[in-house]
């Protein structure tokens, strides 16, 4: 029999599969607070569990924990990039921030992803696969674990599209957000998505609490085409009304993210277009001067075209900042650190 990823369970699934074992239902309450609040690392450590038990937990269930391969800090501003190595030898990245309001983890989603993004180093050699609940969760954990202090916020904004990977992320969510486990708030919980139109408007029928962000980078459908292929598939309009959507169902103001390209997405005119596409939204605007990689020949446009670009924008009364950037001397674009580990494992 395969072995039970318990981790990724519900209480009322890991309640039935230790009565399987011939257990109690309190013990579920038992192990899902190892796993959840105190996230040990191996089933000899639910010292309240019988040594028998612990036993048939081994060879029954499997027991998800990230081992981190590398960890960088940044000097400038206390920001960590993990790489963490899954139980099958995949890799993947994910990044602590630590801001006034609270310790914020950027997650990754899947192991490198197949949306195909110009600009993105993910989605270079496209997808592996999905990541399980537990291995979403387990990111956060290890991460609070290793730092000693609490992750207040989790931005799905690393590598791979979450809904591309929508049971496992909302069943993530289910779990995060549960009172017997971290009990994050959902409002503190955001979720980046490239505009993947009906898995937006089933994630809104859910009316979760979380916040969605749209990857938008163009003001138009043919320069989006461009950066996005996903674009093709889903026209600018449908995308924009699977948004407004969401906010009739949530009443979460969304966020679109525009990352500025050099030459490509930055005049005054790419300013205007977009503050007249968006009018009218409950919206706000992140700008994120595009992090050059070294497969493409991206430029980030010099400081005052981003300043100009917000500037304009807010002349038209639109909600913008630009996204400061975290971690300078650790960096590596989205998905970068994870590229590099693996070219230099492989040489
Ligand atoms: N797949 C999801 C989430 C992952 S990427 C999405 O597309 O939204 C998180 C954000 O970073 C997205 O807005 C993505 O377009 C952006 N991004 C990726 N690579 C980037 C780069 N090199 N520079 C700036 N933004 C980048």
């Amino acid at each position: 029999m395969d072995k039970k990823d318990i981790k990724s369970m519900n209480m009322e699934e890991l309640k039935s599969f230790v009565s399987e074992l011939g257990e109690k239902p309190f013990r579920a309450k038992q192990i899902y607070e190892w796993m959840h609040i105190k996230h040990v690392a191996s089933f000899d450590e639910m010292t309240n569990l019988s040594a028998k038990f612990r036993e048939v937990l081994k060879e029954n269930a499997d027991l998800v924990v990230l081992n981190p391969v590398e960890i960088l800090s940044s000097q400038i501003d206390g920001t960590k990039k993990y790489l963490f190595e899954l139980s099958d030898g995949n890799i993947i990245e994910s990044v602590l921030m630590r801001y006034k309001f609270g310790n914020s983890v950027c997650i990754s989603s899947q192991v490198g992803c197949r949306m195909g993004c110009r600009f993105c180093a993910s989605t270079i050699d496209g997808v592996v696969r999905g990541l399980t609940a537990s291995e979403m969760l387990e990111q956060i954990y290890r991460i609070s674990k290793d730092t000693g202090e609490r992750v207040s916020h989790v931005v799905v904004m690393g590598s791979g599209e979450p809904l591309d990977n929508f049971e496992n992320f909302t069943r993530f969510l289910e779990l995060i957000s549960n009172g017997d486990g971290l009990n994050l708030g959902q409002r503190n919980i955001t979720v980046s998505t490239c505009g993947i139109v009906p898995k937006i408007k089933e994630l809104a029928d859910m009316k979760p609490q979380i916040n969605l962000a749209l990857s938008l980078h163009a003001s138009n459908q043919s320069k989006r085409e461009e950066l996005m292929p996903i674009a093709k598939k889903y026209e600018l309009s449908e995308v924009l009304d699977a948004c407004r959507y969401y906010f009739e169902q949530t009443g979460r103001r969304i966020t679109f993210e525009y990352s500025l390209v050099a030459g490509v997405n930055d005049t005054e005119e790419d300013a205007r277009e977009l503050a007249s596409l968006i009018a009218g939204m409950n919206c706000h605007i992140n700008l994120i001067p595009v992090n050059p990689i070294r497969e493409r020949d991206f430029k980030s446009p010099d400081n005052s075209a981003v300043v100009a670009f917000k500037n304009k924008l807010e002349k038209k009364s639109i909600n913008v900042t630009i996204r400061r950037e975290m971690g300078r001397d650790i960096q590596g674009a989205c998905g970068q650190l994870r590229r590099r580990y693996l070219r230099e494992a492989n040489s």
